[in-house]
């Protein structure tokens, strides 16, 4: 009997809480956020569309590997290295690095086992599109015009508020000193050969020469 009504004040008590907590944000304030005009509010980890620094990828297949939808494709001509002096991998040309965000669910497992640390989960929210098609973004294209990260719709109209066009001139600004560098990754380079360490001459040696 005890346990019955002990069951009913729970029951009782629970539902109170849960309704306390309804109750005082069906009497706040509403607060409409007025997106375009303003900007959205992204958490310091939100994970938007990827931004990717071609010039450092060696295409090793890691981050797809990772991809547990398999939504991420590349396609090389040779093996790529990083050099270590410039950061900047050669090798052969990457011939396409794309990613179908039909399917990507934005998890970003990709970026983790990335040995150059080359692509990374960026802050564009938004990537609308008229058709599914449009949704594949071929990367690779991307850096022949000089873009890190897919451009939404919005980027294309000529009137944009204020804080669309300050992401668009950082985007820019981060991409405009690597955009040389960025073409280099879609042809063949040579890779230099590493240079052998000079060999020191042992107390033989000099006895032979003299
Ligand atoms: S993005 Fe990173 S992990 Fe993916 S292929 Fe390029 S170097 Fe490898
Ligand atoms: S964020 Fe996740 S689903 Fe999207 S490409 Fe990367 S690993 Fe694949």
């Amino acid at each position: 009997m005890r346990a019955y009504f002990r069951n009913i004040y729970k029951a009782i008590t629970t539902i109170m809480i849960g309704m306390r907590i309804t109750l005082r944000y069906n009497l706040a304030k509403t607060v409409t956020v007025q997106y375009p005009d303003v900007p959205p509010t992204l958490q310091p980890r939100f994970r938007g569309f990827h931004y990717y620094e071609i010039e450092k990828c060696i295409a090793c297949d890691m981050c797809a590997k990772a991809c547990p939808i398999d939504c991420i494709y590349i396609e090389k001509t040779g093996p790529r290295k990083i050099d270590k002096a410039s950061n900047v991998a050669n090798g052969g040309a990457i011939t396409r690095y794309a990613i179908d965000y039909a399917k990507c669910m934005f998890c970003g497992l990709c970026t983790e086992p990335c040995p150059t640390e080359c692509i990374h989960m960026g802050d564009n929210h938004d990537l609308s599109a008229y058709d599914r098609g449009s949704l594949l973004i071929e990367f690779t294209e991307l850096a022949r015009d000089g873009l890190q990260t897919p451009p939404p719709l919005w980027l294309q109209r000529k009137r944009l508020p204020a804080w669309a066009e300050d992401t668009r001139r950082r985007w820019e600004e981060r991409a405009a000193p690597v955009r040389e560098k960025m073409l280099t990754a879609l042809v063949e380079t040579e890779i230099p050969k590493a240079k052998k360490p000079a060999t020191k001459k042992t107390d033989g040696d000099e006895t032979k020469d003299a």
